[in-house]
């Protein structure tokens, strides 16, 4: 399948080596480079991504999931081209904050008031500035083997080799990269997602210091990993059981597994959401959200050299045309039929993978959720980033490859990631997919 994917992608192989000279690893994030090289992309549209030698993709990576609107929607180019003639940047705020902040305000019962970043990242970072202001406290809780940005904080533990990273019940924290200080591990206290024990113990040996409880509702970098019944409950009662604040992670989740996100979804309303992704429609945009009380000590200002507030600033902090899109986005384009249809595609995508494992006898759990899935080819269950073990990445790649082969990017580049089906997907590109899996399955089955 490797001499396959080469045969068929020439001149991304020759972008490759070009990038290369210049760019580190020829790419401008790292989880986008893989080997031989990564299909460069031409353009998109709908629910296809065309690569610089005119093979096309359906496409179920969208972007890790930005693109819940799937490619170049209409609705959302017509918006984004009329700011474009009006000016893209102000210095001076407008009354376009509203019209993208209002829908937030009212799609999650958390948020009160909210603020506008340009990536997940920056509305991870801010959250948690903001938490240790209000509580003034510095540690914080986070769950082992997570993704929350690529902030100094969030790069502890983000996926270590299980087999270096201690035991489940104490971990070892370990650094995803250099240049992060040694002082920055030392506030950041791991937990286990899915075992609520693990949350309060810690709490229990540090709970005068713990500022925030940092949390995805679902655990969408470990491929699929839902909250069992009473996870997330528990998690709510112990913040406020110690006074520290919750913060969801809701970069993927939010606006995908129900229009007001894990939050809704479960039923479990945390203190503070951070946004990105799918609310933009595919434009870079965060936003992070709240308790009235802990947004208001968004400020700056310093009395007699003691900072008052935490600080959140941006040159491009609710850009127009940022804000335009995720208006239109959560207004216009993402309706209840919009989530019928996604919802609905996505179970026959889950429900398709599942009959067509079992009848070549592959081991395999298919996962949904929302607009989302992803398969796993092991037969353990996997709940906690330790169930990690179990799953062969190799395998996992040989099926993805394969499946770009036969012209379907069933997800972004990586067993921890998930697919998602866009608005713009029809019945037919669903029935595609599974073709191509279809395919490969024995293949796989006997490998
Ligand atoms: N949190 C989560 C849960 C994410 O999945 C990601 C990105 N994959 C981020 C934060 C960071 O978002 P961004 O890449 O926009 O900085």
């Amino acid at each position: 399948e490797y001499d396959r994917y080469t045969d068929r992608t020439p001149n991304s192989a020759d972008v490759a080596e070009t990038l290369r000279e210049i760019v580190p690893a020829g790419v401008c994030s790292t989880f986008r480079a893989y080997d031989p090289h990564p299909v460069h992309a031409e353009r998109a549209e709908g629910a296809s991504m065309f690569d610089v030698d005119g093979n096309e993709y359906l496409d179920f990576a969208l972007n890790n999931g930005t693109q819940l609107v799937g490619h170049a929607h209409p609705t959302l180019t017509d918006e984004v081209s009329d700011q474009l003639e009006d000016g893209t940047l102000y210095t001076r705020p407008s009354e376009l904050i509203g019209y993208a902040a209002q829908p937030l305000v009212d799609r999650w019962d958390a948020i009160e008031q909210v603020r506008f970043t340009n990536s997940g990242t920056e509305a991870v970072m801010h959250a948690t500035r903001l938490a240790r202001a209000y509580t003034g406290r510095e540690k914080l809780i986070r769950m082992e083997g997570a993704y929350h940005g690529a902030h100094d904080p969030a790069l502890v533990s983000k996926m270590p080799p299980v087999e270096q990273a201690g035991p489940a019940s104490d971990p070892r924290p370990v650094k995803e990269s250099q240049g992060i200080p040694d002082a920055v591990p030392e506030d950041v206290l791991l937990a286990q997602y899915n075992d609520p024990n693990s949350v309060e113990r810690l709490l229990r040996d540090h709970g005068s210091e713990v500022a925030a409880i940092l949390v995805e509702p679902a655990c969408l970098n470990l491929g699929l990993v839902e909250p069992e019944d009473g996870f997330l409950e528990s998690v709510r009662s112990l913040a406020d059981e110690y006074n520290v604040v919750l913060i969801f992670d809701e970069v993927k989740t939010g606006v995908k597994l129900a229009p007001g996100g894990g939050a809704e979804y479960y039923s479990v309303q945390p203190d503070l959401v951070a946004l990105a992704k799918a609310i933009g429609g595919g434009y870079p945009v965060g936003a992070f959200g709240g308790r009235r009380d802990i947004m208001e000590l968004v400020a700056a200002d310093l009395q007699e050299g003691v900072a008052t507030g935490a600080a959140h600033y941006g040159t491009y902090n609710g850009n127009p045309l940022a804000l335009r899109a995720v208006g239109v986005t959560l207004r216009e384009i993402l309706t209840a039929d919009a989530y019928d249809h996604v919802t609905g595609l996505a179970e026959m995508l889950a429900d398709g993978y599942r009959e067509i494992a079992a009848d070549a006898g592959l081991d395999a759990q298919v996962k949904h959720v929302g607009s989302q899935g992803m398969v796993h080819f092991t037969d353990e269950p996997i709940r906690t980033f330790r169930d990690w073990e179990h799953i062969d990445e190799q395998f996992h790649e040989a099926y993805w490859i394969s499946m770009l082969n036969r012209g379907v990017i069933p997800h972004p580049h990586d067993a921890s990631q998930q697919w998602t089906v866009s608005v713009q997907h029809t019945a037919e590109d669903v029935e595609a997919h599974l073709e191509a899996f279809a395919a490969i399955a024995d293949d796989l089955a006997a490998a």
